[in-house]
């Protein structure tokens, strides 16, 4: 089997030290294995993805000195295909309408590096009910139902979970999806979800090894979940600590110190730079 791996960033801001980590790691193990490095644009959130960022991702990986394969898939050109995903998991009755506010559900689509605190469950409305509130043209987000999903995959419900590369070895993760309670995979503004596309399109572009920071980890278990749902092949997962700031907290991308764009002005080397990671 050729070892297929991929970085998958988001045009939302530069890319920083934690992602250096992450997007090397790949690179290394595609390069050791012969095999393909893949780099996707996960830009599905067009109100926060900016051009100057988009370029950036481009210039920034190009100084850190990784190559990747031409062909870049572009996650806003595939809208079509989530909705179509989508539409069959609403014909198998798996997803269902939620009306509720932007407060309401803004945990439930937060981050996906954060699992929502007290993941939101519900029901379906009632047909008159949800005739009105389309009648009145409130917007609405897709759910996944987890009570449908147990239903449709019976016994494989409780035995979900993930493998995982490990130092010690491969090990199966069991997946905790009870965590995203009914988690919105069609979101209100975008139409699909980070991990409605991230887990379609790793799947379209045969991504074997998926490496990427740890607090990611939950993820994969709902990402087992959406691919026993949608029959796709899961890959396999690698997940590494992550790179904190002075302050000892997570990198974000609004930490422009470590960003790679400052780190280069302040005269670093792309050598530096692979030095601080651990
Ligand atoms: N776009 C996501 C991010 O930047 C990708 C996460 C993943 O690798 O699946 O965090």
């Amino acid at each position: 089997m050729k070892i297929v791996t991929r970085f998958a960033p988001s045009p939302t801001g530069y890319l920083h030290l934690g992602h250096a980590y992450s997007a090397l790691i790949n690179f290394d193990q595609a390069r050791a294995a012969q095999g393909r490095f893949l780099l996707r644009i996960e830009d599905i959130d067009q109100i926060r993805c900016r051009p100057e960022y988009d370029a950036a991702i481009f210039e920034d990986l190009s100084w850190l000195g990784l190559a990747w394969e031409d062909l870049v898939l572009r996650q806003s050109e595939r809208m079509a295909v989530y909705e179509a995903r989508l539409a069959d998991l609403q014909d198998r009755g798996l997803v269902y309408r939620c009306f509720k506010t932007r407060k309401d559900i803004e945990q439930a689509m937060s981050a996906p590096h954060d699992a929502p605190v007290g993941a939101f469950r519900s029901v379906p409305l009632a047909a008159l009910e949800e005739r009105d509130n389309l009648l009145e043209g409130k917007p609405y987000a897709w759910r996944l139902s987890l009570s449908e999903a147990a239903k449709a995959l019976g016994d494989g419900f409780s035995d979900l979970s993930f493998i995982e590369e490990t130092k010690g070895g491969s090990t199966k993760t069991p997946a905790d999806v009870e965590r995203f309670g009914d988690v919105v995979l069609g979101r209100k503004d975008s139409g699909t979800s980070y991990h409605l596309s991230s887990v379609l399109d790793d799947a379209e572009q045969r991504v074997t090894h998926v490496t990427r920071g740890e607090d990611l980890r939950e993820a994969a278990g709902l990402h087992a979940l959406l691919y026993a749902l949608l029959d796709l092949t899961p890959p396999v997962y690698r997940h590494h600590p992550l790179i904190t700031g002075d302050d000892g907290k997570r990198l974000a991308k609004r930490d422009q110190a470590a960003t790679l764009r400052a780190m280069q002005e302040r005269g670093l080397t792309p050598d530096d730079v692979k030095a601080l990671l651990p």
